[in-house]
């Protein structure tokens, strides 16, 4: 596993939004992360990126321990995140966002960035340029990121945190906003993504994009692990019809 999660549990004060959690991101594909509204899912991504310390339990990155490791810390060891709330630079253009992430990767080559390590896309891949192209966006490029809609905005995260030549990419919700026909293609992109070896966790509630690019699944429910599996073993498990697929 290139990113592993052993018998995590989260307190906010006398509430448990993580209860003993364990699970695995493999490289090579996309390891898919559902359950309802409140289950725990944002708190998991916050202990896997670092912005959370976990009450228990540790955080693995290539079987090395960086539960107390910074956000940035992780960053340069290969984690990159996209946020359920868009969080791009405004002001800035299109394209300066992606210049902007793949400067901070130069800056900050560190160990990880070793030859023979698998890029998504080939050496060509930290091109801002060829990179807002392969996600979609190489006709917008000197736009204003602020006037983008949030469809194309969940693009351009994309962009940015593959700029920085991430190993492991976590993704919170990123169809929300996009629509059908983005969907299919932001599906397919990430397809051929974990194709090239990136390892991708998706937190999404769009049930066709996950069912259809995932091939893993882990069910999160008040907490708790309540299933994992293939997509169809997860479709077809009762427990998870009745606490969350009949509501989706
Ligand atoms: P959604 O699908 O709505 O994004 P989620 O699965 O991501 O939900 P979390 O946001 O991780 O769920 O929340 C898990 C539980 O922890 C919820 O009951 C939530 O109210 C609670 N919670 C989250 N953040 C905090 C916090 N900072 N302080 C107290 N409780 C919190």
């Amino acid at each position: 596993m290139l990113l592993e999660i052993r018998d995590v549990t989260v307190r906010y004060g006398g509430h448990v939004a993580l209860n003993g959690v364990s699970l695995g991101v493999e490289a090579g594909r996309v390891t898919g992360l559902i359950g309802p509204n409140g289950a725990g899912k944002t708190t998991l991504f916050n202990v896997l990126t670092g912005l959370l310390a976990p009450s228990s339990g540790q955080v693995l990155l290539d079987g090395e321990d960086v539960t107390r490791l910074a956000p940035y810390r992780r960053a340069r060891r290969g984690m990159a995140r996209t946020f359920q709330i868009l969080e791009l630079f405004g002001q800035l253009t299109v394209l300066e966002n992606v210049q902007l992430a793949a400067r901070l990767r130069r800056r900050s080559p560190g160990r990880h960035s070793r030859a023979g390590t698998a890029w998504p896309g080939g050496p060509d891949s930290l091109d801002p340029r060829a990179l807002l192209d392969r996600v979609g966006l190489g006709a917008v490029a000197d736009r204003r990121a602020d006037t983008l809609p949030t469809g194309q905005g969940r693009r351009l995260e994309l962009a940015r945190a593959l700029a920085v030549r991430p190993r492991v990419l976590l993704l919170d919700e990123p169809a929300s906003g996009q629509d059908e026909a983005e969907t299919a293609a932001f599906g397919d992109l990430l397809g051929e993504l974990a194709g090239e070896g990136l390892a991708i966790l998706l937190v999404e509630h769009d049930m066709t994009l996950v069912m259809g690019v995932c091939a893993h699944l882990y069910v999160l429910d008040f907490g708790s692990l309540m299933a994992e599996g293939g997509p169809a073993s997860v479709r077809a498990d009762p427990r998870v019809r009745e606490a969350y697929l009949g509501t989706v």
